[in-house]
């Protein structure tokens, strides 16, 4: 084992999302920051354990992982209550069998019209009912009408290995940009649009700014080997 202790991750991370949520202006201080438990590469054994200790949304961005884990027997017969997060770059050829996975709670990763479209024309198909969905920044569903997606709001992943000590990552204060125009433009009400933002390094800053969902994987599970192909 790699000496990590979940219990205590999970423990110190919800401490530090306590801590953050303080450092927020008062008109913000309404959103109820989410922590997604980012188990990819990770077993299903530490998944188990960390549902043991309370935690109920996974995020997976490998589609082949997040098929085998959320069909996994053990965990659906240990886990009814497991909330996945699927937060990886999503094929058309994939996308049937993601979207219709049990206990599969939002897609994050919409990306263009035409996974949008390919998702909802499968759901109508299956006579699903609606699946959440963020849409990853940079991308604009406006004229797509696709009665079986609900949108919740917008992800990011953000520049990779920005440095936290000059300040709030620009690609957050983008984001948050983002909401503010969406909002308007389609005139939804501020508050129920969410934003994803925030992984293990930076997750108390997009705190700070507005996130409401949060992707922390190393800092739970611990050192991630690098997925060879
Ligand atoms: C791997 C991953 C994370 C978690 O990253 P950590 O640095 O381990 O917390 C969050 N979001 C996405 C999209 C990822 O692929």
């Amino acid at each position: 084992m790699n000496g990590i202790n979940i219990k205590e991750s999970l423990k110190e991370i919800h401490a530090r999302i306590e801590q953050a949520k303080k450092n927020r202006p008062d008109d913000i201080q309404y959103i109820e920051p989410r922590l997604v438990a980012v188990s990819k590469t990770k077993s299903v054994e530490l998944i188990l354990e960390a549902y043991e200790n309370g935690q109920r949304h996974f995020g997976e961005n490998y589609p082949q992982e997040l098929i085998s884990k959320a069909t996994n027997k053990q965990i659906l017969e240990n886990c009814p209550e497991i909330k996945w997060h699927f937060i990886g770059h999503l094929q058309s050829n994939k996308a049937a069998k993601i979207v219709t996975l049990p206990n599969l709670y939002i897609i994050e990763t919409i990306d263009s019209k035409k996974i949008a479209s390919i998702l909802n024309t499968v759901l109508i198909k299956n006579a699903s009912a609606s699946m959440n969905v963020y849409v990853q920044m940079n991308t604009s569903l406006e004229d797509e009408d696709c009665s079986h997606l609900k949108f919740c709001g917008l992800m990011t992943i953000g520049k990779y290995g920005y440095d936290t000590s000059l300040g709030p990552n620009p690609d957050f204060l983008s984001l948050v940009k983002s909401k503010e125009t969406v909002c308007q433009e389609l005139k939804l009400p501020y508050s129920s649009v969410e934003l994803s933002m925030g992984m293990s390094n930076d997750f108390e800053q997009a705190i700070e700014l507005g996130s409401k969902n949060v992707r922390v994987g190393s800092s739970i599970f611990g050192f991630r080997e690098r997925k060879t192909k």
